[in-house]
């Protein structure tokens, strides 16, 4: 029961750390757009020609940046989200009973109650 107890946590302690990387993902795209939205600002008070040159193609390269960075956001949250959906053992419906091995992909899951096993993150089959 106790070692039950220690698998179900180690399940949500791993799902809870993908949100909190998929956050600091979203996080750095937000200080993208801050930083966007400043430089902007001072371009448009500093019309000089060669400056507001820089100035887009430094805005250019943050704007890459934030989507490359949103796009990981969402790579990672809706991957945290897909785990947490399929987390449960189909034959007992038991949650988060099963090993993680670190961060590979797919997830080979086991259930510790019934020893079914599934795979997290391939098509239902
Ligand atoms: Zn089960």
């Amino acid at each position: 029961m106790h070692n039950r107890l220690m698998q179900h946590q180690k399940f949500n302690r791993w799902h809870e750390k993908q949100l909190y990387l998929s956050f600091a993902w979203l996080l750095s795209c937000l200080m993208c757009g801050f930083l966007f939205a400043a430089i902007v600002e001072f371009v448009g008070k500093n019309l000089s020609g060669i400056f507001t040159l820089i100035s887009l193609v430094v805005l250019y390269g943050i704007g890459l940046a934030a989507i490359e960075l949103f796009r990981r956001f969402w790579m990672q949250f809706s991957f945290a989200q897909q785990c947490a959906s399929s987390a449960t053992c189909s034959h007992c419906g038991k949650y988060g009973l099963f090993e993680v091995r670190g961060d590979a992909w797919p997830i080979y899951a086991r259930c510790q109650k019934c020893d079914h096993q599934w795979v997290i993150g391939q098509d239902e089959d």
